[in-house]
């Protein structure tokens, strides 16, 4: 081999190392993020722990599925259903889920939760909009971490895309992204795209358990109209505006009802409605951190809400929630959430008693704007 060869051979190598390098420490933070188990303490008054697929058996096997929590009461009651990480970029859910899951004694009826509804999505990144990766949230026993997800399921898990998503069974066009947005493939079907076996499962929880009623927890952009709001069919929509007038009155929170619109199809608020007997709801708490305009997309935002950006363009009443310096934290989101959620099953348990579901140790808003979330997270190291 000649010296002009020889140069070659070694330089075309040295490239092939640093490309490797590359594609290493580029790769495994996504590796990290997408393996990450998040570690939960569910209180004792689990009494069954179940997978998606046991409903779907198209799921097995695959990342879609996901952890099913049964909360059987002694006294036996209604059944209610919380879904969280339907949008896994939308945290205050997954938070509030939690704050459920590990804290709730049930004295009457079952509750049933899923913390990580589209679990796909919550292994995706959102490449290009500066997301972080992870986020902490504090506690008396330190940091709790968790994944920050995107709003679509993995391309990992579900593709190649299509050209235009055609709703099943109404064949509404739906934009290409929708295929992977479990809030678009409602009712869903056994056989179909992944992401609508996911919903398909939920909907066969919901009529074979029986479930009275099913909560879907959400976070919307403050410039998003349909934000700090109960969505709610027109099923749904009594209990969702007693709901609203108690916590408005007796916590002093604003989360209106917002109409479920028939003519868009895959929502949960209007399909779970429309092919199961239960009655959905769909809670959206505002997330400043979601919105355009801020400045950037660090883990302080998620948490604090506070932005400079958002509080101009509420000076000029752009934003569809009241906005001051204070911004709009973490644990007002989760508090909102827990209590509109209490009040929709109290609510529907003094109209229907004998499918009442009484819950207790669920903290409410004040409580957790005093507290913070953490207080609520316990630690994982103690075996109880
Ligand atoms: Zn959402």
């Amino acid at each position: 081999m000649d010296r002009t060869l020889r140069r070659e051979w070694i330089s075309k190598a040295a490239l092939c190392a640093v490309f490797l390098a590359l594609t290493i420490a580029g790769g495994l933070p996504l590796y990290r993020h997408r393996h990450f188990e998040m570690p939960v303490v569910p209180s004792p008054a689990v009494t069954r722990i179940a997978m998606l697929s046991e409903y779907c058996s198209g799921l097995k096997g695959t990342m879609a599925d996901t952890t099913v929590y049964f909360m059987e009461g002694k006294n036996p009651g209604g059944k209610a259903l919380l879904m969280a990480n339907t949008h896994a970029n939308e945290p205050a859910g997954l938070l509030s889920s939690l704050v459920f899951l590990e804290n709730a004694l049930v004295d009457t009826g079952t509750l049933i939760i899923i913390p990580e509804f589209n679990n796909s999505a919550g292994r995706n990144t959102r490449p290009g909009d500066g997301y972080p990766l992870t986020y902490e949230i504090r506690t008396g026993w330190g940091n709790k971490k968790f994944r920050m997800g995107n709003r679509d399921a993995s391309p990992l898990d579900q593709w190649p895309d299509p050209d235009v998503y055609i709703h099943y069974p109404d064949r509404q066009m739906l934009s290409f992204i929708d295929a992977r947005n479990t809030n678009r493939t409602w009712p869903g079907r056994p056989n179909g795209p992944l992401m609508e076996r996911v919903t398909f499962a939920a909907m066969e929880i919901m009529r074979k358990e029986k479930v009275d009623l099913a909560i879907d927890f959400h976070g919307a952009e403050t410039m998003f109209p349909v934000t700090n709001c109960i969505v709610a069919p027109e099923k749904s929509a009594k209990i969702a505006t007693l709901a609203s007038l108690t916590v408005k009155a007796m916590e002093g929170f604003e989360s209106h009802v917002e109409p479920s619109p028939s003519g868009f199809r895959g929502l949960s608020h209007r399909e779970i409605g429309d092919y199961s007997e239960t009655l959905p709801f769909l809670l959206e708490t505002p997330i400043p951190f979601l919105d355009q305009p801020t400045g950037p997309k660090t883990v302080k935002l998620l948490l604090d809400g506070k932005d400079p950006f958002l509080l101009n363009l509420a000076k000029q009443k752009k934003l569809f929630v009241p906005y001051d310096e204070t911004g709009w934290p973490m644990e007002k989101c989760v508090g909102q959430n827990c209590s509109v959620a209490l009040e929709v099953l109290r609510q529907y348990s003094k109209k229907k008693p004998e499918r009442a579901i009484k819950l207790m140790n669920v903290p409410r808003y004040a409580e957790l704007v005093t507290n913070g979330v953490g207080y609520y997270f316990h630690d994982p190291t103690i075996k109880k």
